[in-house]
């Protein structure tokens, strides 16, 4: 028998919650991101109803930033996030306090990476990145088969990029940065410039192309520092049709023959992919984080990622 795993996916709107052992055999749910107490009840009755005390462990991807230290005494709290109420809650120990068993936890980008890894589209790849283009920019990096962690863990959606204020004098919305990449390109940002939800912009509005800009902007900096061998690239706004070879094309152009070569810059649609699992990556990736952490816990060795 397989063990039995939980998920948590903590998103800033939705907290999706699953049972199961992989994608042939996985049950889910979904509850409104409201204040942490109302939001943490049916989460918690989720696993009581789906046999919390045959759980192995189970794993939370939250939105963040969130605390990833092991040794810290706010080990699996979110943090700085400006999101009323949230802020230096104690995600991990909500859960551990209701049910207990062993907790992994991890950033939301960072459990869809390792979802991917296991089950989609970076199988078999030591060191790729996945990005999500939606109500803000995340990004994870795996290298060498494990998720980035460093000093903290990695914000992409915060790098700087480049701004011509003649071609977009929009000021952009991150309420830290203005015109970070998730500033200039996230869907909030395409709302707040043109006036309206991206997904009710035409196929053949100009907002297309300044977003495949951006987009590849930010790309060609992650490929430049990391050296990844695919990109996953997620999130709602992404779900363009025109959004791949728009993308793929500006990134060829940035790139402008530098690094990468013919066998990369022919196939980008083996390069930049849309993830396999859709909907699905955050919350299995949420059963390899539990899987990490029942292996941490029982101490024995365990495949990373
Ligand atoms: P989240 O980031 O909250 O998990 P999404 O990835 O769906 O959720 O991102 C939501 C953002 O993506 C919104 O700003 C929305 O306008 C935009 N969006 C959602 N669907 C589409 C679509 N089909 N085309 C373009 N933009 C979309
Ligand atoms: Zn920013």
């Amino acid at each position: 028998m397989p063990n039995l795993y939980g998920a948590i996916e903590a998103g800033g709107t939705k907290f999706v919650c699953a049972a199961g052992t992989g994608p042939q055999d996985i049950e889910t749910a979904s509850f409104p991101t409201l204040q942490p107490r109302a939001t943490m009840a049916p989460v918690i009755e989720f696993f009581r109803a789906h046999g919390a005390t045959r759980l192995s462990a189970i794993g939370i991807g939250s939105f963040g930033p969130v605390d990833l230290h092991p040794q810290s005494p706010k080990f699996g709290y979110i943090t700085s996030t400006p999101k009323p109420g949230w802020q230096n809650f104690d995600l991990a120990g909500a859960v551990r306090s209701a049910i207990d068993v062993p907790i992994g936890f991890d950033t939301d980008v960072a459990a869809s990476a390792l979802g991917e890894a296991r089950w989609g589209a970076a199988q078999h790849l030591s060191d790729f990145v996945y990005v999500t283009i939606g109500t803000g920019i995340g990004g994870a990096a795996v290298v060498g088969g494990r998720v980035l962690h460093g000093l903290i863990h990695a914000e992409m959606g915060h790098l700087r990029i480049p701004h011509d204020r003649a071609r977009d004098p929009f000021a952009g919305v991150c309420p830290y940065h203005a015109d970070c990449w998730e500033g200039l390109a996230a869907g909030p940002a395409m709302q707040a410039r043109w006036g309206k939800p991206a997904q009710d912009l035409p196929a053949d509005h100009a907002a297309w192309a300044l977003e495949a800009h951006y987009i590849a902007l930010g790309l060609v900096n992650l490929v430049f520092t990391l050296s990844p061998q695919r990109i996953i690239i997620g999130g709602g706004v992404m779900q363009q049709p025109q959004m791949f070879p728009l993308v793929r094309h500006e990134f060829t152009s940035l790139i402008n023959n530098y690094l990468l070569d013919e066998r990369v810059l022919s196939h980008l649609d083996t390069f930049l992919v849309p993830p396999a699992l859709e909907g699905r990556a955050g919350a299995l990736g949420c059963f390899v984080l539990a899987e990490q952490a029942y292996a941490n816990a029982a101490n024995v060795p365990h495949a990373e990622g």
